[in-house]
């Protein structure tokens, strides 16, 4: 099944996130808890390429694969381009087709090196920007394609005016679909649709909700991805200082209200980061409605 088709069913389109393991040999964890997060019935999950510098990349199609044939869930497989070039990418497209997947996330990847830009980081001939892989999957048949898109813009990008062009220029490039980047203040999201409805993106957008889980995860994704800390979940950090299993657990408090706020206020979908971990999932899609 192609995902877009799921937009069209006029309810919020639930979604999980999880991720490959590293090696071959830890298939059997993550095939475990795909078995639970199954059983909360997801309209799709899709599964990382090679996030936080991961050299799981292979088994991005593998483990997206066992959930279509395993569990009858529609999976979608993350694919990064950068530093990538297009025979490289028409290989990877072809694996993945094997594997009767079809739909793919799209996205540039992160930067090898922070400290540098995208031009000095890519070679000749590579990708710089998702839309080129977006339009490069268009040609290659009948794949459904959905993009990333960022509520308090993109960390590389100062400018929302661009932003919103950039993501109108993925829309024009084929994507069929956005899923935003995790946000803690459901304000900025509302903007944010505001913003790109108003700049002509007509796509569905669902909202990527992160449950905080320690302090140290947080640090490092606000680090990664610029999100903003608002006060709410200062005041737990600061609360739950040396307690770290109350932290965790206000946490996905925290991030269940939020769901329960965008399910409220008619959002496209929600798509759930899950960390890999079904209490995780399941205590989520409780505030979707939906169980
Ligand atoms: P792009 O859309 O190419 O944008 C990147 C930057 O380039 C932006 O600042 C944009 O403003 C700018 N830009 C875009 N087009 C142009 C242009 N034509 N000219 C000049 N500037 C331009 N990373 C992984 O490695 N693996 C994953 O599995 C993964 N999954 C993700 C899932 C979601 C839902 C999200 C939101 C992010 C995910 N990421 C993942 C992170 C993503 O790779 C990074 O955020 C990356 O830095 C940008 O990817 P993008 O596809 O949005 O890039």
């Amino acid at each position: 099944m192609q995902i877009k088709e799921l937009y069209a069913r006029g309810r919020p389109v639930v979604s999980f996130e999880v991720f490959p393991p590293k090696q071959d040999t830890d298939l059997a964890d993550i095939y475990a808890v795909l078995d639970r997060m199954s059983e909360l019935t997801p309209d799709f999950i899709s599964v990382t390429y090679g996030a936080g510098g991961g050299k799981n990349s292979g088994l991005t199609a593998e483990v997206a694969s066992f959930i279509q044939q395993n569990h009858g869930i529609c999976s979608i497989a993350h694919l990064t381009c950068i530093g990538a070039n297009q025979e490289r990418i028409l290989d990877l497209l072809e694996q993945v087709k094997l594997k009767g997947i079809n739909n793919i996330l799209a996205l540039r990847g992160d930067l090898p090196d922070a400290s540098t830009t995208g031009s000095e980081s890519t070679s000749p001939g590579s990708y710089r920007y998702a839309e080129e892989l977006i339009r490069d999957i268009r040609k290659q048949g009948d794949f459904c394609i959905g993009a990333a898109c960022y509520p308090e813009g993109h960390i590389d990008c100062d400018d929302l005016s661009f932003d919103t062009l950039c993501l109108r220029r993925k829309q024009e490039a084929g994507a069929d679909f956005l899923i935003t980047q995790l946000f803690f203040d459901n304000d900025f999201f509302y903007r944010f649709i505001e913003r790109v409805r108003g700049g002509g993106v007509t796509l569905p957008i669902s909202a990527g909700v992160m449950p905080i889980l320690s302090r140290r995860q947080i640090e490092r994704m606000i680090f990664l991805c610029g999100a903003s800390l608002p006060s709410g979940i200062i005041k737990l950090l600061y609360k739950y200082e040396n307690n770290p299993g109350d932290l965790c657990r206000a946490g996905i408090e925290y991030a269940a209200k939020q769901i329960t706020d965008l399910i409220a206020h008619g959002v496209d979908g929600v798509h759930i980061y899950t960390m890999n971990k079904p209490e995780i999932a399941e205590f989520c899609m409780k505030h979707t409605g939906r169980v």
